[in-house]
């Protein structure tokens, strides 16, 4: 069987791994230069690269741990203690433990304690189900109080969702605050996160090199513009160069660019497809020649900041100098999508200087911005009764992305699973 895999993301590159070593014939059809998606890597003049958005790895995500092993790249692993911390009212606040945790000063003592038997409820809280119609505000409300939600939820709800998450699942807190206090579950890695050195791009090039080996083809610099479907099945694959014809076709990206291939589809599934929403993201980073704070990462709670996260890792080869993430989740209409880099750099750096005044543009080793239209699937209420599947309706051709991970937060570890699911429907057909 001839198997297209549309998108070299993680999700697609990894299902394209999954098939060729169950003996298929995978061609990989990429629109970029070349793989990674949102795992790709930044290269700058002086022959520094970094990568494009950061990528943690929880000691808990033995899917992606075990991969790398796999592939060899278990010297790349790297785990460090996950200082994080906020700030708040222009100080900086660490939360990395439980002494930090009770004299946190943007909680009353009761607050504090709401929060705490807050984050225990959701860890015991084994059915998720019962949350999926939930709108995460009347939740958060319910089980912490106004306060928690006016100190603490509020100012991370609206940096993650830009504003808008009147509608988003309960389920989201429910897998984040699971997700978060999981880091401190494994004695042996107690509090430490962990990234590839050279970030998931490392990963990416380990899994096509396998690939490769295993007769796997990757075509990139190609853009399929459309895909057939008649009489329920799965026609031609219409590039901008022409067409090719595949056995099965799986289309690992986001759902409203593969609605876009579609443009023959039943009108019921391409009326469920629009009802999938997404957070863009603008993520500017930086390469310094010091050290911006002693911090992994920072929640702002103040939204008149452009970015609403500090992310701060050493640089994996130039020794003193550190890799810094700005990133700025956002709606559909935010107007900082049409802004220019200068702009964006002019915005972002002075609000940097207001939060570390010792900060100097002229540590800014390197500057770039990047930006992605379809990062994040947001999973609103009833996202249950919603779900656009791997199988469609038309044989042989199949949808993977992160849009069908849930409740689980849209993470690699996630990837992974879902990408070796992916392969074993299609192998099961
Ligand atoms: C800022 C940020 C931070 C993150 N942090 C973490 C983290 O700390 N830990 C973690 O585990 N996960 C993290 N993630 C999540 C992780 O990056 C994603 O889940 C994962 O990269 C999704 O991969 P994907 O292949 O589904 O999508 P993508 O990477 O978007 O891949 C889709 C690919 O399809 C290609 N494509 C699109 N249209 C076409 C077309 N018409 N023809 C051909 N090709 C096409 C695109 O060019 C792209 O390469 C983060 C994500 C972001 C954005």
């Amino acid at each position: 069987m001839h198997i297209g895999v549309i998108g070299g993301g993680l999700m697609g590159v990894a299902v394209a791994y999954y098939l060729a070593e169950a003996g298929q014939q995978v061609t990989v059809l990429e629109q970029g230069e070349e793989l990674g998606g949102l795992n790709g890597e930044l290269r700058f003049e002086d022959g520094l690269s970094v990568a494009r958005y950061q990528h943690s790895i929880l000691p808990i995500d033995r899917a992606v741990i075990n991969l790398c092993s796999s592939l060899g790249l278990q010297e790349e692993l790297v785990f460090q203690n996950a200082h994080a911390g906020f700030v708040h009212d222009g100080q900086i606040h660490a939360m990395t433990n439980i002494l930090d945790f009770l004299t946190f000063p943007m909680l009353g003592m009761l607050d504090r304690f709401r929060l705490g038997g807050m984050i225990l409820r959701a860890r015991s809280q084994a059915n998720w189900r019962e949350l999926d119609s939930l709108p995460v505000k009347e939740w958060l409300l319910r089980v912490g109080g106004q306060e928690t939600f006016d100190r603490i939820w509020r100012p991370l709800l609206e940096a993650k969702f830009d504003g808008v998450y009147d509608n988003v699942s309960a389920t989201y807190i429910w897998a984040w605050l699971n997700r978060m206090s999981a880091i401190r579950r494994v004695p042996r890695l107690n509090g430490s996160v962990g990234y590839l050195r050279r970030g998931h791009f490392s990963l990416i090039h380990a899994l096509s090199e396998a690939f490769l080996r295993r007769s796997g083809e990757i075509v990139c610099n190609v853009r399929v513009r459309e895909i057939d479907v008649q009489d329920g099945r799965l026609g031609r694959v219409r590039t901008h160069t022409g067409t090719l014809e595949f056995d099965a076709l799986v289309a690992a990206v986001a759902t409203p660019t593969f609605a876009k291939m579609l443009p023959g589809a039943d009108t019921d599934y391409l009326g469920r497809m629009e009802k999938a929403k997404y957070l863009g993201l603008i993520c500017p980073v930086m390469v310094l020649d010091k050290q911006l704070s002693p911090f992994w990462t920072l929640n702002l709670t103040d939204p008149t900041n452009p970015f609403s996260v500090i992310i701060e890792t050493p640089h994996p080869e130039r020794p003193g100098h550190h890799v810094v993430y700005l990133p700025r989740y956002t709606a559909p209409d935010n107007d900082w999508m049409g802004v220019s880099d200068d702009e964006i750099r002019t915005a972002w750096l002075s609000h940097l200087k207001q939060i570390f005044p010792v900060f100097n543009e002229s540590q800014v080793r390197h500057f770039a911005v990047s930006r992605s239209r379809f990062v994040e699937p947001v999973h609103t209420v009833n996202t249950l009764v919603n779900e656009i599947g791997v199988k469609t309706p038309y044989q042989g051709l199949y949808l993977a992305n992160t849009g069908q991970v849930y409740p689980e937060l849209p993470t690699s570890e996630a990837v992974i699973i879902q990408a070796r699911r992916v392969a074993q429907t299609i192998l099961n057909n």
